[in-house]
């Protein structure tokens, strides 16, 4: 018998797949160990058959399969071939997506954990008859064994009597040995949370009944922040498991806090898997073992969860889905909604992509009739939006005020504290100051590997990249002239908390960002601190809009709306919306009325306008209406080829090779392109590597020949000097 075997080598040049003899009849989707010229690697078994066209006598055989079972499943051959044609990624690279990375790397052993019981009491008596007298840590331990006759984890009598002296009675035949194979469970201790009996509001009947009329669809659930989308995804969830199906739960990796798993818990028990990359290895790998053995039937997870292994899919949800991270923007590049597009179809299954803020290109889909739209206009407290206030910060310069913080958002701020109340501060940029600068010549402290200015991180001492991170001295004169008068740029994080301090010396602050939380746990204890109230204000970046319910804030600050604003991408203003919606919605979610205080520039943008009214529809109808005179997406794709070398030269001759390429098929299929050309990146340099870029536009139905082109262009052409990077429709072209 012969195996087709796909080597695990992340390599597209190698992307192949090769036969080996079997000596034993290994199942489908084994990790198998297969010489490969001087080396043995893994593979992985995707095919069988009788016969191989090869010739049979230089046909090498498997070594031996490495688990005790498959660990791919028929479907996840199926997706690989999927992720294959659709977004150029290589088999081998595909099923690392699948597998734990410490499955391949065999560093995570199983647990086992051994207990030890008496055998027989009379036994046991005897026995200590037969001991000297001086064995008193024997008898001693004979004694509890007697008088607490159930098992006990060999561990903790070991240390309570000595290791020999439970090997000895052990060997004596007095005590026997059990082995346990335990799961190594992320927050174990969430599981006693008290249940809620929720009883659904008509709108969230009403979801649940469309839902039910075109179960093998997918739905754009549109409901406002507060408007119970989770009860919603939970009682659908509820549904398929009564069917004997499963469920697959995406949410934004950020939000995945233990909230939202301790609400699954309590729903669903121990069926429940979790996959994020916040777990340890172990907990990783055992999760991981738990949905490919069945005995999980809900996977709650970030992004890669969406290739879970799991059998028997009902539903698939995407929570937040308008959120960027959903779309992997580095090796390998896939996009989550159309993997989980694929599996509905293949499972027959229903598909709920939900959020308060879609996406513009999947409200255009539920327009146009291909997802089915579902709207949620109402909080499920009948509580109404809070009211944003917008501050315009020109104003506040011209009479006079020159303070990160209008005099609207100190007075809320002193009245919020007054009454006990919390607060959130948001403003997108961690650190210090992005920037700084010499006022008398005009240097900016840059960093030599990155085009990129460096940003002070008071907290550290130090001047950051955050592109490479690397970290230098802080300056205190300038390096040019002199001077010592130096400027701080742009405010971030850790300037707002100083501020804070000298305004409120009494009130506590807690800072949630990047840099505070690099450590695992850092991220929950700091969410938890607030929560209980430990502190009055959090200051933070994104990570403090997002699905958060913290009953006491009743005032939400945006202190510099217009940064995602004036970014380079197409998606800034949706982006933008949806950041101040979000953010918003932290304020007033119980019963307290809550208050929002946006800081801009530029408040007459139309964003805020139609932000303040809520009004998501007006805000699509608008931005779809751009997008569609400027061609732009979902009226064309975007097309990214990214060049980046240390050598600058050999980047200009390969973008040179590749657009000429790209100009001949423009001249063959001159219906395709929108637009074509080629440029410096805007950061023009990171990490001492020199970027280029090609940019497209092309028509959207005609793109998916043309992007493949690209690929072979790209095969033809590759050069190991210089790094290319196809991005499609990718939102970050920095
Ligand atoms: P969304 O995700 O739409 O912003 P959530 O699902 O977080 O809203 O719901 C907000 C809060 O309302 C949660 O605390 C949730 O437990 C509660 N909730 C949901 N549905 C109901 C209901 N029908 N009755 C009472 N409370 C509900
Ligand atoms: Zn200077
Ligand atoms: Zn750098």
């Amino acid at each position: 018998m012969y195996a087709k075997v796909i080597v695990d080598i992340a390599s597209s040049a190698i992307d192949k797949i090769f036969d080996y003899r079997l000596e034993e009849d290994y199942p489908l989707g084994s990790r198998v160990l297969v010489p490969f010229g001087p080396r043995k690697i893994n593979g992985f078994i995707c095919a069988k058959s009788e016969d191989t066209e090869l010739d049979k006598t230089k046909v090498k055989s498997v070594i031996c399969m490495l688990d005790p079972m498959p660990v791919i499943t028929e479907e996840q051959f199926k997706i690989s071939e999927f992720l294959k044609n659709r977004f150029h990624i290589g088999l081998a690279d595909s099923i690392r997506l699948f597998l734990p990375p410490e499955l391949r790397a065999d560093k995570v052993k199983d647990v086992f954990v051994s207990f030890v019981n008496l055998i027989d009491i009379e036994k046991a008596k005897e026995f200590k008859l037969t001991l000297r007298k001086n064995a008193t840590a024997m008898q001693k331990a004979i004694d509890f064994f007697i008088l607490n006759n159930r098992e006990h984890k060999e561990s903790e009598v070991n240390k309570t009597f000595g290791r020999s002296v439970i090997k000895k009675l052990l060997s004596e035949n007095i005590l026997v040995e059990r082995i346990e194979h335990v799961s190594r469970t992320p927050y174990k201790n969430l599981l006693n949370e008290e249940k809620k009996n929720i009883t659904l509001t008509p709108l969230q009947q009403n979801a649940l009944d469309i839902i039910h009329k075109n179960e093998k669809r997918t739905f754009l659930l549109h409901g406002i922040t507060g408007s119970g989308k989770t009860e919603v995804y939970m009682r659908v969830i509820e549904e398929n498991l009564q069917k004997n199906k499963t469920a697959i739960m995406l949410v934004p990796e950020i939000s995945l806090t233990p909230q939202v798993l301790s609400n699954f818990r309590n729903r669903f028990g121990e069926t429940v898997a979790l996959l994020h990359s916040g777990l340890s290895a172990g907990e990783r790998f055992d999760e991981w073992k738990k949905i490919l053995l069945g005995k999980a039937s809900v996977v709650v997870g970030a992004r890669s969860a969406i290739f879970a292994p799991l059998k028997n899919i009902g539903v698939i949800i995407i929570d937040e889905e308008h959120e960027q991270s959903y779309n992997s923007e580095s090796h390998p590049r896939y996009i989550t909604s159309e993997i989980a597009e694929f599996r509905r179809i293949e499972n027959d299954c229903t598909l709920i992509l939900g959020s308060a803020t879609p996406s513009m290109v999947s409200y255009h889909k539920a327009i146009s009739g291909e997802y089915r739209l579902i709207e949620m206009k109402e909080r499920v407290n009948g509580q109404k939006m809070p009211p944003i206030n917008i501050v315009d910060m020109s104003m506040e310069i011209r009479l006079g005020n020159n303070s990160i913080f209008s005099n609207a958002l100190k007075t809320s701020l002193e009245k919020c504290i007054k009454e006990g109340n919390q607060a959130i501060l948001f403003i997108n940029r961690r650190g210090f100051a992005s920037f700084v600068m010499c006022r008398d010549c005009g240097w900016v402290a840059s960093c030599p590997d990155c085009d990129v200015s460096l940003s002070l991180h008071k907290h550290d001492n130090v001047l950051k990249c955050h592109y490479c991170g690397s970290k230098y001295k802080v300056f205190n004169v300038c390096p040019e002239c002199g001077s010592e008068n130096l400027k701080n740029g742009s405010i971030g994080t850790e300037r707002v908390v100083e501020e804070l301090n000298l305004l409120f010396p009494d009130v506590k602050v807690l800072r949630l960002d990047n840099d505070t939380t690099q450590n695992k746990d850092a991220y929950v204890k700091i969410i938890n601190k607030f929560k209980n109230k430990e502190a009055q204000i959090l200051v933070g970046t994104q990570m403090v809009s997002k699905g958060h319910d913290f009953p006491s804030v009743t005032l939400v600050g945006i202190l510099e709306a217009d940064l995602s604003l004036y970014q380079t991408s197409y998606t800034s203003t949706e982006k933008t919306f949806a950041l101040v919606t979000q953010v918003a919605g932290r304020a007033g979610r119980a019963d307290k009325k809550g208050e929002i205080i946006l800081q801009s520039y530029s408040p007459r943008h139309y964003v805020y306008k139609m932000a303040e009214n809520y009004d998501y529809l007006a805000f699509y109808k608008k931005e779809i209406n751009i997008r569609e005179v400027t061609k732009f997406p979902p009226f064309s794709v975007i097309v990214r080829v990214l060049f980046s070398s240390l050598d600058e030269n050999l980047a200009k001759e390969q973008i040179k090779v590749y657009y000429n390429n790209i100009q001949e098929i423009k001249n063959k299929n001159p219906n395709a392109f929108i637009y074509l050309n080629k440029m410096r990146s805007p950061i023009t340099k990171i990490m001492k590597k020199y970027r280029y870029q090609i940019l497209m536009r092309l028509e959207p139905h005609l793109s998916r020949e043309i992007i493949d082109k690209i690929f072979d262009i790209d095969k033809k052409y590759a050069n190991r000097q210089v790094a290319t990077f196809i991005e499609v429709n990718a939102q970050d072209l920095r």
